[in-house]
């Protein structure tokens, strides 16, 4: 295993590290789930140095007890001194700061923990920023590593990178900045821009969902497949999301998921093979020529161009119209219907119906039919996922 610097911290993390409890399990039936063969990667993948590991959200879950049972095994046995662990805080659900610590406490005490290496704030966007603002998170943030119930605070951030300055200027000492770096998120909330803030904080930054919740890994478009097996690359798909992730010096480590990409040992023994193999120097024009063209190959396939300018915003109702684009977008990218639809009940779209005043289709510059859309999102969506509202955290947005 190689490891990197991990910013202003004196402690160096592997190059890959592991995500449980996140999306990609939520939406898998539990017989889906092979408890057995989870724990079995886990451990292999510890045994051989990945020194990091992100507990999740255990509360998303029906049954968090059930759901999280193997992960506290997996630890078991000597194995949570070996790692650094981290819990998550919703940042929507971060009211006051006796909420904050309420979270961590309960998480903690979930996983039955002394303590957390790191806790981090979740779901950091421009609203949900507002509030973390409003709470005064700067204090409190130093104070959970004073009171002994974390060793550092770090966020997860899904907005445009520009927000992120503000952010980091209100609290420069984040222990770490996690982002969502697959291949088709070069530019995306907040993409490779997140690394000029880093940079200027000296702050290690983890990626996350490099298959997008692994549905870059499912319903594969023929045109991707043509675009490999035309290319002069040399290695296969997982690899080049892999490396390219890793191919970004300011990234300290990339976060595989349990459920999607490291599921048992046979996969396991491939993404450690892959990230010994990876050597910066061989990441070259082809590889990236490869990544640019599935990038477009993916995007291609969207029903509309939403470039995010969120021009068509405020809506009068409160409707997030360029997200319900996107969740479309992501249904036709992915030929993935069940995510989509998980994500909009869980983000509680389904609450709000379109006064149909058209304000969001005058704005948009690229003509895309918001009204229509977002009717049509509530129809399809809706009806047939009546979920209980859930917090955001881990949710690839
Ligand atoms: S104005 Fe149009 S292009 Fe811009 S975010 Fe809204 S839907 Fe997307
Ligand atoms: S048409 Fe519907 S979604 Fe668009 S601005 Fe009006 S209420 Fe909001």
């Amino acid at each position: 295993m190689k490891y990197r610097r991990f910013g202003k911290l004196d402690w160096m993390i592997s190059e890959i590290s592991l995500g449980v409890l996140r999306l990609d399990e939520v939406v898998e039936e539990p017989c889906e789930r092979n408890d057995r063969e989870r724990i079995e990667a886990i451990r292999y993948a510890i045994d051989r140095g990945v020194n990091y590991i992100n507990l999740g959200y255990p509360f998303y879950f029906e049954e968090p007890e059930t759901a999280g049972a193997y992960v506290k095994e997996a630890l078991g046995g000597g194995y949570r001194d070996k790692v650094k662990a981290a819990v998550n805080i919703p940042a929507n659900e971060a009211l006051s700061q006796r909420d904050l610590d309420n979270a961590v406490d309960r998480q903690v005490g979930f996983f039955g923990l002394d303590k957390a290496d790191f806790c981090v704030i979740d779901g950091v966007d421009r609203t949900t920023w507002n509030t973390l603002k409003s709470v005064e998170i700067a204090s409190w943030a130093p104070r959970v590593a004073d009171v002994g119930k974390a060793e550092h605070v770090a966020i997860a951030f899904h907005d445009d990178a520009h927000y992120l300055k503000e952010i980091c200027s209100a609290y420069p000492d984040w222990a770490f900045i996690q982002i969502e770096l697959s291949i088709l998120d070069y530019t995306h909330h907040p993409g490779v821009g997140a690394f000029t803030f880093s940079k200027e904080l000296d702050c290690a930054v983890i990626a996350t969902d490099i298959t997008k919740a692994g549905r870059l890994l499912k319903n594969v478009p023929k045109e991707v497949g043509e675009i490999v097996d035309k290319s002069r690359l040399k290695m296969e798909r997982e690899a080049l999301y892999l490396s390219w992730a890793l191919s970004h010096e300011e990234v300290s480590s990339v976060q595989l998921s349990v459920q999607s990409e490291l599921r048992n040992i046979e996969s396991a023994k491939k993404y450690l093979s892959h990230v010994e193999q990876f050597d910066s120097n061989d990441f070259g024009v082809w590889e990236k020529l490869a990544a640019a063209q599935i990038r477009e190959a993916y995007y291609a396939k969207r029903d509309y161009q939403c470039t995010a300018c969120r021009c068509c915003m405020p809506c009068p109702s409160g409707i997030d119209a360029p997200r319900i684009v996107e969740l479309i977008n992501n249904e036709k990218m992915f030929s993935d219907q069940k995510i989509s639809e998980f994500q909009y009940n869980m983000e509680n779209h389904q609450n709000t119906q379109c006064a149909q005043c058209g304000v969001c289709d005058k704005h948009c510059p690229k003509r895309i039919p918001l009204q229509k859309i977002v009717s049509g999102a509530y129809e399809k969506y809706r009806q047939n996922s009546p979920l209980p509202a859930r917090s955001l955290v881990g949710f690839d947005r």
